[in-house]
């Protein structure tokens, strides 16, 4: 039988984590190409407990059909998150609870991306974005990042010369390197965007992971009217309860919920009421602390392991938060390879290229410090080290396969 698929399914590209994973997942592999959190931090007998009560004690409420825009309780707890944490006024009605942040990054694409369409993303970007917004078959333009965020002449370029219909970013401890924004860029950034006609797409799904550097404004605090914000329960609670937002001006918002309708009415409110009641239960500061404690540790000990295993030249961010760090090798180095040459040592990293929406990246690659114990991130990145000694003297370069 000859299947004719719709043509975006050809543009779209498998997730090559999940190729990766199925590797990787082998017991006697230390891996640091997943993106998974930590899962002795998931706070499973609460859980286990607020979900009995939210059964016994909602009923009928928790298992019915229920509203697209979400619980509202939920809604108002995360608009006074914001209002807390970030000093931002968002009105609940500004905010819809959906499947995890990663189908928000969906309706987004369904709301503002034509075939063809112009989308820019940071240079490397979010895999799982470039995935998502893959299937409405944009163009995508590559903003490079540098230490401090996206290059703003980069990008003052492509607003200007290609009048994108969004930029989308993640300025707080980046997945895939790690970087956060600086303030100075994010202001450069602001004044860039409002500028033009784009609509900047702010992805926080690691804002509430911050173990230094200072807390920033959000981008959307500069552009109330501009920005599309998305968050996330996964890296705070636990990733399988599949909960996350989107928050956007109402104009924005009303073709979100018509997205949303047509994709799955509503997300699941189950789900939607154990978290609010766990909210409201527990002290989720005292919990991010915990986590951000337990991470900021093996983020420690990943970059101690890699100043003291891995050879001159190989340079790594020093992120202020989340999950992952991002090494580049010298320029004429593959990461593909290195990864070859790393799985037989029974290690495994994630290679950089399929982050770059446009091409290119060869020579980096992204290693998480969330999932691994202690031990485990000295010796895989001892044994990364000498893997990476010998690719580096054997002198070995970039090949094409
Ligand atoms: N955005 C970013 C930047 C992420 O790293 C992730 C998870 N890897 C997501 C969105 C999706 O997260 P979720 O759907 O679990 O909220």
């Amino acid at each position: 039988m000859q299947y004719t698929f719709a043509s975006r399914m050809g543009k779209t590209p498998r997730s090559f984590i999940r190729e990766i994973l199925k590797v990787t997942e082998r017991p006697e592999i230390i891996s640091f190409a997943g993106g998974l959190p930590s899962p002795a931090l998931f706070p499973v007998e609460r859980l286990a407990e607020t979900a009995k009560a939210v059964i016994m004690e909602d009923g009928p409420a928790a298992l019915q059909y229920a509203t697209t825009e979400g619980h509202l309780p939920l809604r108002e707890w995360i608009a006074e998150r914001y209002h807390s944490r970030l000093g931002m006024d968002v009105s609940p009605d500004e905010i819809l609870i959906t499947n995890g942040s990663q189908q928000s990054l969906d309706l987004i694409g369904k709301v503002f991306i034509d075939p063809g369409s112009r989308v820019a993303i940071e240079r490397p970007g979010y895999l799982g974005a470039i995935q998502a917004f893959s299937l409405f078959e944009p163009e995508f333009l590559g903003v490079p990042l540098t230490e401090e965020g996206p290059d703003p002449a980069v990008l003052h370029a492509v607003l200007t010369d290609e009048n994108p219909r969004i930029f989308y970013g993640v300025p707080n401890s980046q997945n895939p390197s790690g970087i956060t924004w600086s303030i100075e860029n994010r202001h450069r950034i602001a004044e860039e965007i409002q500028r033009s006609e784009t609509i900047l797409i702010e992805d926080d799904a690691y804002g509430e992971l911050r173990f230094s550097g200072d807390q920033m404004p959000a981008m959307r605090s500069f552009l109330p009217d501009q920005t599309v914000m998305t968050g996330s329960f996964s890296k705070i609670i636990a990733p399988g309860m599949r909960m996350g937002w989107i928050c956007a001006p109402h104009e924005i918002m009303e073709q979100i919920i018509t997205a949303k309708q047509g994709t799955d009415l509503h997300s699941n409110i189950l789900s939607q009421r154990i978290i609010a009641r766990f909210l409201a239960d527990y002290s989720i500061d005292e919990h991010i602390s915990k986590i951000t404690d337990a991470y900021a540790h093996q983020r420690d000990c990943m970059l101690a392991a890699i100043k003291e295993h891995f050879p001159e030249g190989v340079t790594c961010t020093r992120p202020e938060g989340g999950m992952f760090l991002w090494v580049t090798l010298p320029d004429r180095y593959s990461s593909t390879e290195l990864f070859k040459r790393a799985l037989a040592e029974n290690v495994a990293i994630l290679p950089g290229v399929p982050f770059y929406a446009d091409g290119g990246g060869e020579s980096t690659m992204r290693l998480n410090f969330s999932n691994a114990s202690e031990e485990q991130i000295w010796e895989g990145i001892s044994r990364l080290g000498k893997v990476l000694h010998q690719y580096l003297l054997a002198g070995t370069t970039v090949t094409n396969n």
